[in-house]
């Protein structure tokens, strides 16, 4: 059997000439064609980055979008960026400036495809390729026009799957949805939200991933989960609902939570992107360390079907620190492969 394969969630650190280093959302520190170049260079260097330390299944690191989910909004027509709201977003966790829905959203034209051919043509490794989730995108927006969440999702659902298809046809080999809404509106979820990532992946040939998580190593975040208990179940809610699903790949937070890992069990038959990278913490794993997460993951959940992942994105992390805890999660999952008698 083939060795465990790692990958990352999706955002690294930007160059500190690209952006302002360890600040989320940091802006551009570059113009024009200077800002072009510079978001190649970054690509080609994260990219190089992953391939060295031994990552697999790479990724862009999200150097080309200021934020996760208002850099693709920016090339959805019907959403007004004259018009930032803030507002409180995640169940009101934090606030932030968000565009506004003034008019039917709908997709103009590929956002993403020439990042995707770009990072294409520099690795040969398999590529994977970030984009919100519809509930995410609607709870990151201020909406003066359906004024209502699930018309929203699908509306936006539809502009994903055009944009995940013409993806696809760049040369995505996994194309992920990231939902970490999912773990604050857990109704709303059984509802219409598992309803429409489905929608957003429906047709794709490539492999289809969703990213649910307890949010970046920021401060809003950190406070938030210190209120969630001593066990975090919030999983257990969503992971049947996504094993019915046609999503093929689940990423989730294990590293330092509170997730009781039995919980995995609940994904039968997805391949589970482990998090076994705390991205909240400055302290570097051993790949001992990352071995036992991932050790855990395989009393529930068969060893072919388990990657090694970080927790969430590394964005706000120091560019050292992120690469050093990369080389960590790969030779983890290859100590952990030896062990196993997998080559
Ligand atoms: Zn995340």
């Amino acid at each position: 059997m083939a060795r465990i394969k790692t990958t990352i969630v999706g955002s690294l650190p930007k160059p500190s000439w690209l952006a302002k280093p360890e600040v989320l959302w940091a802006p551009w520190q570059l113009e024009g064609e200077r800002l072009a170049e510079g978001k190649r260079d970054a690509v080609r260097t994260v990219l190089k980055m992953q391939e060295q330390a031994g990552i697999d299944i790479v990724g862009d690191g999200e150097q080309t979008r200021v934020h996760f989910v208002h850099g693709f909004l920016q090339g959805v027509a019907g959403v007004d960026f004259n018009k930032l709201k803030r507002i409180g977003i995640r169940a009101d966790r934090y606030e932030a400036d968000c565009p506004t829905v003034v008019a039917p959203v709908s997709w103009r034209a590929p956002v993403h495809a020439d990042d995707v051919k770009f990072a294409r043509a520099n690795t040969l490794h398999k590529f994977k390729f970030t984009l919100p989730g519809p509930m995410t995108m609607v709870d990151t927006l201020a909406d003066d026009y359906y004024k209502d969440r699930s018309k929203l999702a699908f509306a936006l659902a539809d502009i994903l799957n055009a944009e995940a298809k013409a993806l696809e046809a760049a040369g995505a080999d996994t194309i992920q949805f990231d939902e970490p809404a999912f773990n604050v509106y857990l109704e709303e979820v059984r509802d219409w939200g598992v309803a429409a990532l489905e929608r957003a992946a429906a047709g794709l040939k490539c492999t289809t991933a969703v990213h649910i998580c307890y949010g970046y190593g920021i401060k809003a975040n950190d406070d938030w989960k210190k209120t969630l208990g001593g066990q975090w179940r919030q999983y257990e809610s969503t992971f049947p609902l996504l094993a019915k699903s046609s999503v093929k790949q689940v990423s989730l937070e294990c590293a330092n939570s509170r997730v009781p890992i039995d919980l995995i069990s609940l994904l039968k038959g997805k391949d589970v992107l482990v998090g076994a990278i705390d991205v909240a913490s400055n302290v570097v794993e051993t790949p001992q360390q990352v071995a036992a997460t991932l050790r855990e993951a395989m009393k529930y959940i068969p060893v072919e079907n388990i990657h090694g992942c970080t927790n969430c994105g590394m964005a706000p992390m120091a560019r050292p620190i992120a690469e050093a805890k990369l080389q960590a999660l790969a030779a983890g999952a290859r100590l952990l492969s030896a062990e196993s008698g997998l080559s």
